[in-house]
């Protein structure tokens, strides 16, 4: 067996409240025939990442309905890891390939993990291209095969896409966020189903004002100033230096507003610190740039308190595969003003439900103009929050995948 992930009980009606009771009747009677089934979800981690926020709550509601649904880790050696960081950023865009070792290292320990694997499952479900390679080597262990992919494949580096499509394409469907990652080399079937939050869960569940104050008050925040903030690892990518770009210029017109930067780092990622010290150099020492990673003790609460506590929350990105942040801002009844790119324009309908942008002007300019006029800002997060509520809930995509299983079974 690889190692299995202890993901504690969650019960499916304790979400009848925020998702209505037609849906929850859906889900059980689609789960009905399927009761018994076994399942198996197969992820490189159980921290850090949207995989693990999703299955931490995914899997318990597969039980509660009564599927056998597990979830295990593979193992691996820092060479495999090394490797599957660098085939993660290559599927993503990075022109750098793997090297024939770096090749060789993943179908070692691939090839070591369907050793370990154990047979009998109805359905595998493989999480990213990690663990592509386990079919290869055991695809007796389950009657049906799906690949769940969590990455943006729409500029993928072709050298490596391509010995993953192959193994891909073994199994019997592949999952994508949106239509646009899906590759042309896909030879077998698709469904798109975008991520969901949890909304029970700590960094979604209603935080009252006075716990959202509280926690950014011990953080430094003045809770009687204005407060824009992003949540997101330091990244290009997310544009940090476009946030404190754009607050330079809100900040000339509302010299009282503050900034958030909080994004939580793994400490064995050299790249992210390397961002992390040059978005603290750029904000200058500014006292009213508050740059928060994980080592200040900011965990799922925190995050929630943040976002809870912000008049408006910023996701500047320049690229972004689905954007959990926004979905959770949204959540949370905030204004939300974000780059128009990847999973972000299917969350927010400009002007609707929030902004879209492409630059750190125009973002200042939305800022500006929700800070000036609140009544708007609660519009747009009352209709964003509504849409989040239909669309990007848990118990929907245990609905999308009770219906994938039904299709497969
Ligand atoms: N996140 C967090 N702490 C941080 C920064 C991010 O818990 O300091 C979480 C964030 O709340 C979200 C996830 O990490 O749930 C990031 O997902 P998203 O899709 O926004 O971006 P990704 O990092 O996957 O590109």
């Amino acid at each position: 067996m690889l190692q299995p992930v202890n993901v504690g009980d969650k019960t499916l009606n304790d979400y009848t409240h925020l998702v209505g009771r037609k849906l929850i009747e859906e889900i059980r009677e689609l789960a009905e025939p399927l009761r018994g089934s076994r399942l198996l979800n197969v992820s490189a981690t159980a921290f850090g990442g949207g995989v693990s926020e999703i299955l931490f709550t995914l899997v318990p509601l597969m039980r509660d309905v009564g599927l056998e649904a597990d979830w295990q880790i593979i193992l691996g050696k820092e060479e495999f890891f090394n490797s599957t960081k660098q085939l993660h950023n290559s599927l993503q865009g990075n022109p750098c390939s793997l090297t024939d070792q770096e090749w060789k290292s993943y179908f070692k320990y691939n090839k070591i993990n369907a050793k370990e694997l154990d047979k009998g499952y109805d359905f595998m479900i493989i999480h990213d291209p990690q663990p592509a390679a386990l079919h290869k080597y055991k695809p007796n262990a389950a009657k049906h095969w799906i690949w769940r992919c969590h990455l943006d494949l729409s500029t993928p580096n072709q050298a490596d896409l391509g010995p993953i499509m192959e193994l891909v394409n073994q199994h019997d469907i592949a999952i994508f966020h949106l239509d646009t990652y899906r590759p042309r080399e896909l030879d077998i079937p698709a469904k798109i189903m975008p991520p969901a939050i949890d909304p029970l869960s700590p960094k979604n569940m209603a935080l009252a004002q006075e716990d959202a104050s509280y926690v950014c008050d011990q953080f430094g925040i003045d809770i009687d100033r204005p407060l824009i903030c992003q949540v997101s690892r330091f990244d290009p990518w997310k544009d940090p230096l476009g946030v404190i770009d754009a607050y330079h210029q809100v900040t000339k017109e509302l010299p009282d507003v503050q900034l958030a930067l909080v994004g939580s780092m793994a400490t064995d990622d050299p790249e992210g610190w390397d961002y992390f010290h040059k978005t603290y150099e750029y904000a200058q020492g500014d006292p009213d740039i508050h740059i928060l990673n994980n080592l200040n003790n900011v965990g799922a609460i925190e995050v929630n308190a943040f976002q809870s506590q912000s008049d408006v929350i910023l996701q500047k990105s320049v690229r972004e595969g689905f954007g959990l942040t926004v979905t959770e801002a949204l959540w949370k009844v905030r204004p939300v003003v974000a780059g128009n790119v990847g999973g972000i324009p299917l969350q927010i309908e400009d002007g609707e439900s929030g902004f879209l942008v492409d630059s750190p002007e125009q973002a200042a300019q939305r800022v500006l103009e929700i800070l000036h006029d609140p009544p708007l800002g609660k519009h747009l997060a009352r209709a964003g929050k509504e849409h989040v509520r239909s669309h990007f809930l848990m118990p929907r995509l245990l609905r999308d995948w009770l219906l994938l299983l039904h299709d497969l079974g």
